[in-house]
């Protein structure tokens, strides 16, 4: 008879240390990241005497008229037209109405900050990618390249939040919907804007360092942007080739498969890289959300109070993945 082995054990971890050990660490990262660059940006206004007027600018530029119009107009339409039927009040609605309020009183001060301060840190540190013979330019020809860059950029942030695991746990949030309407396109984390706000800041860094794009035109581009969240069939004909229009990001949204249709308002980024899935001229609609809910939604279980799950929504990338 042989000797029964002498078991070794690793010596316990304190309790504290198993609990921190298990939090998700990128997910830190990313928020001190941003907490970093909204710091760079708000030392850099208080310094200029600027910091209030920016942020009016931001508000200006993010919650403009013309998007709160588009939002009341497209809303009615999904009452006219829906994709799929629901009540006014369903969960989804009104668990992205708490995002829209969120978006306005935390995201647009945050957007804002991040855009300045990404140009903080680049003017300070990276001077040498600003293209100074631009300023020569036609603003016809400028303008319009360099919209398009940014269109280019947010695809490419878009891109790495599907690809990146520590990206994901952010955008997951934006996915979760089953029930998309116009208002889910506020339906997102805040710390998922990073990214795309540092992309997008280095084309107009290179292209315009010392020209602005008008405003009406940012205004614009997010306006076509909300509008690809409607509970409606729309696919904008033609146009929709080169438009995202709400058919062609429904299918972005669909519960089986992420990976297609990941422009932002251009469709050309998703054509070039072979991402691109066009929907039929009578759309069928399919399924929106994640399989598996692996972020807590609305639509699970019993009615949650909705600032509650707002909250465990927004924890939800801090916590150990299972
Ligand atoms: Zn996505
Ligand atoms: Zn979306």
């Amino acid at each position: 008879m042989s000797a029964s082995p002498i078991e070794v054990r690793a010596p316990a971890r304190p309790q504290w240390w198993a609990q921190w050990g298990r939090l998700c660490l990128p997910s830190f990262v990313l928020a001190a990241v941003t907490a970093l660059i909204v710091w760079a940006a708000v030392a850099d206004l208080l310094q200029q005497g600027r910091l209030e007027t920016v942020l009016s600018a931001g508000w200006a530029e993010l919650a403009a008229p013309l998007l709160v119009a588009l939002v009341v107009v497209t809303g009615i339409c999904e009452r006219i037209w829906p994709a799929e039927p629901r009540p006014v009040l369903a969960r989804g609605h009104v668990q992205d109405a708490c995002y829209l309020a969120l978006h306005a009183i935390v995201v647009i001060p945050l957007m804002t900050l991040l855009s300045v301060g990404g140009a903080t840190l680049i003017g300070s540190h990276a001077r040498w990618i600003e293209l100074r013979s631009t300023q020569h330019w036609s603003g016809w020809l400028l303008v319009p390249l360099t919209i398009l860059a940014m269109d280019g950029a947010n695809w490419l942030a878009h891109y790495a939040d599907h690809r990146l695991d520590p990206l994901w746990r952010f955008h997951a949030l934006h996915h979760s919907q089953e029930e998309l309407s116009v208002l889910t396109s506020f339906r997102a984390h805040p710390l998922m804007h990073t990214t795309g706000f540092i992309l997008a800041t280095i084309p107009v860094m290179v292209l315009m360092p010392t020209r602005a794009i008008a405003p009406v035109l940012i205004t614009v581009y997010v306006c076509v942007g909300t509008l690809q969240h409607a509970n409606l069939r729309w696919t904008f004909g033609p146009a929709g080739r080169v438009i995202v229009s709400p058919a062609y990001h429904r299918l972005h949204h669909a519960t089986d498969n992420q990976a297609v249709n990941l422009g932002v308002v251009l469709t050309i980024w998703d054509v070039l890289a072979g991402y691109a899935r066009f929907p039929a001229r009578r759309p069928s609609v399919g399924r929106t959300g994640l399989a598996g809910r692996p972020v807590p939604v609305e639509q699970d279980g019993p009615p949650r109070p909705a600032l509650l799950l707002l909250a465990q929504q927004l924890a939800e990338p801090f916590r150990p993945q299972t």
